[in-house]
Parts: C-alpha cells; structure tokens; sequence
C-alpha cells in the first residue's frame, strides 16, 4: 500500500510534488494538496495585472481544473500543524499523513513597515489591481519602488518593475516630468550574480532610474508622500510602488516548526528534524531565493525521493540548488539570472542578455505549467 502524503499549499511547490508523484503512480497515489485558495496566479503575472497588459480574471488557475490521478485537492485553511505527528487541522477537520510536505510560501507583513498599509504595494493580487487602478491616473512625479526587508521574492521582480514603469511612463509622455526610485537593502540589484547586477546597473542609468543601494523603506507616510529608510533619511514620493516585508505564514510559526523566521531544512533533500516532514519553497530556509523555479525544483527531489522509499530504495536525489529567472526589461525584452548556488564557496550566476525571444522562453515557462499542472492546453 503506498504512503499517505499530505502537502500543505497548493502553489509552485505543492503543485509540482503532487504533479510528480501523480505521473508515477497514478490512481494509485494517495496525495491529499490543502490550500486555502480557489486558484493559483503566477507572481510575475502581478506585473502584467499592475501595469494593466491583463487583469487579475485573466490570470487565475482555478484549482477546480486540477486533475492529476490519485491527488485530492481541498480548499480549506489549515490552522495548526503538529510536526511530531504529522497531524494537520483545517477548518474542515483533521488529517494525517505518513509524510508531510509543508509548501505554504511566505506572507506579507505589512504591519511590519508602519503606514505600508495605507500606501501601495504590488506583491499581492489586490495590491496589483490597487496600482493598476491608480497608474492612469498618474501626472508624473517621483514613483519609488521601495523594499521593505529581505528576503523577499524573485529578486529580479523589483527590477523589473522600474523598467516596466519607465517603459509605461514613457509611452504616456510622462517620463520627463517623472522621476524613478529603486530603493534595495542589497548593495547590487541581484548579489549572486554580478553580471546580471552590472547589466541592470547599466540599464537604469541608461533610462535615469536611480539605484539606492543598501536601504530599505522604514515607514511610510502616505498623507505626506514620505518614506522613511533605514537611515533616517526621508524620499518624498508620489507613487509608491511597495515591496512588504515577508514572513512565514502565522501557522507555521505557530507549529514551532521555523528557527530565524521560515523552517529549516536539509538543503539537499529538504527533510526538517522532524521525521517524515518536508519543508520546500518560500516557507523554508534552503539557501536559495525565494522563487517559483527553486521551489518546483525541490518539489520534484522530495517527489522522487518519497516514491524511492514507498518502493522500499534509498533516497539518492539531491537538491542542487541551481536556477534561472526571467526579468523583464520592457520594451518587449527578457534577461535571464542563472545562478548555481551549492557548487562552489559563493553562489556563481551568468546572466542572458535581453532579447525577445526570452520574452518567448518566459511566455512558454508559463505555458508549460498551465499544461502539466491545470491540463491546459499550451
Ligand atoms: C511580483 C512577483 C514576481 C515574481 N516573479 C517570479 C518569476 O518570474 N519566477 C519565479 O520563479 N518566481 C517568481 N516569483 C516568486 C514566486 O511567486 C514564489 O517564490 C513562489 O510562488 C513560491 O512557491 P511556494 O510553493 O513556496 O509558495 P506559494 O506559491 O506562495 O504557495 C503557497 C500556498 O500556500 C497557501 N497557504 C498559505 N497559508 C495557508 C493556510 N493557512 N491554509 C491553507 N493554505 C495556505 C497559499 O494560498 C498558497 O497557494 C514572483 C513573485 C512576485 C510577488
């Protein structure tokens, strides 16, 4: 009889668990996915629904078009999580599992930032919609893309809202009368990849968006118009376009199962110290970003490894810690970031030059998963 799985989020980790242990095992997989949502959204398509190219209709999944054999979907909420017994409530009831997966992503902490939460931000759907509501209405004037704190997700997304924005401000015929803001605690817009970091550099200076390394927004008065850093130093602003902090969702904190914010895991085969639990993606502190492409790549070791074991081998598929992603730079042009993170001392990373056939790669990376995870076609 094969084991009972219980992956905890539906989103690019959970998705990717069920889809690989499904395409094995078929009916006969006993996979249970929870998540409180009715649908999944890409986090890039926030760009697209912000800068009004589509509209957050447009870009859902429902989870109802969810068909993989031997994986039930529930949309319930969990509310508490017991690692030693691997025993999970929801607001529907109970369940247990033989293996645990917890791939419940991270969550914005807006109450961290104070007055974030009467200014705009556009990492969720409805800060997203928010803006895109609000940028019509824009004249011009100093737009900041501030960070809130780190880690935060998809290192590249900051920048590619600055090149959006300008692009965007352009066609209307206000960026001369705008000015654009790249507030970031890093020192170099993607550390891991000094190449990508150098292009981006040379990117805003080509378009006049100015770069403020090594800071991050400490508050924010939206009355004014002032953000606060880190230092003390205060940027006036007209439109602010927020990152929040981040934080493992409340339940997971709560399971006592996170050490310095998000769950600690072997980096290599995403096991925590408790026996026969997982943790992968945004929830978890594996190393590498906090991206959609590093957690379905987890995903799909602690797949493998948990159908070795149903079959009564030794687990030998290690995490490697190597991905790429997309950044848009407007215009019609991707980039790509690829960083190796475990093989040497440092992580390495290369970096793709703009081009349009990137925009292709990136529409077909999309493509791919609304096939494997939602049966859509491509
Ligand atoms: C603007 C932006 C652009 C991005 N661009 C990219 C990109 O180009 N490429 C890329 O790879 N990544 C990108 N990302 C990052 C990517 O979206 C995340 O890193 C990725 O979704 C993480 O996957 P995950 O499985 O760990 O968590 P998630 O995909 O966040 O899934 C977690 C799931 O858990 C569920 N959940 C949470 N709490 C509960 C609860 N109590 N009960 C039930 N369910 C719960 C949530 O509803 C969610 O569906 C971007 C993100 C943003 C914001």
């Amino acid at each position: 009889m094969n084991a009972r799985i219980l992956v905890l989020g539906a989103g690019f980790g959970g998705l990717e668990l069920a889809r690989t242990v499904s395409a094995e095992l078929g009916t006969e997989a006993e996979v249970v996915v929870i998540d409180k949502s009715d649908a999944f959204v890409f986090g890039y398509a926030k760009l697209d629904v912000m800068f009004g190219r589509t509209t957050s209709a447009a870009v859902r999944l429902d989870y109802g078009l969810v068909e993989m054999p031997g994986v039930r979907l529930l949309r319930e909420t969990i509310q508490a999580i017991d690692p030693h017994t691997r025993t999970v409530t929801t607001d529907a009831g109970v369940h247990e599992a033989d293996h645990l997966v917890v791939a419940l992503g991270a969550d914005y902490d807006l109450g961290a930032t104070p007055g974030l939460a009467d200014s705009t931000e556009f990492y969720s759907v409805g800060g997203a919609e928010r803006l895109a509501e609000m940028l019509p209405d824009f004249t011009g004037g100093h737009a900041v893309v501030g960070l809130c704190g780190a880690p935060f997700k998809c290192p590249p997304a900051p920048s590619e809202a600055v090149f959006l924005l300008h692009e965007y401000l352009v066609k209307r015929g206000l960026r001369e009368r705008s000015r654009i803001s790249l507030v970031m605690p890093f020192g170099t817009p993607i550390p891991p990849s000094p190449d990508s970091s150098r292009a981006v550099l040379a990117a805003c200076a080509e378009r006049g968006i100015e770069f403020v390394p090594g800071r991050r927004v400490a508050s924010v008065d939206a009355g004014r118009g002032v953000a606060t850093l880190d230092d003390g130093s205060e940027l006036r602003f007209d439109l602010m376009l927020g990152v929040p902090r981040h934080r493992a969702p409340d339940v997971v904190i709560e399971s006592g199962m996170a050490e310095d914010g998000y769950i600690p895991v072997d980096r290599h085969t995403l096991e925590t110290r408790f026996p026969d639990v997982y943790a992968l993606g945004d929830v978890a502190t594996v190393g590498v970003p906090k991206a959609g492409v590093f957690a379905e790549a987890q995903a799909r070791i602690v797949g493998r490894n948990l159908l070795t074991r149903m079959r009564g081998g030794e687990p030998s598929d290690r995490y490697d810690g190597i991905g790429s992603c997309f950044i848009e730079w407007g215009d019609g042009l991707a980039g790509r970031v690829n960083v190796d993170f475990f093989s040497g001392e440092k992580p390495t990373g290369t970096f793709d030059a703009p081009s349009a056939d990137l925009i292709a790669d990136k529409a077909a990376f999309g493509a791919r998963r609304r096939a494997r995870w939602f049966g859509m076609g491509t």
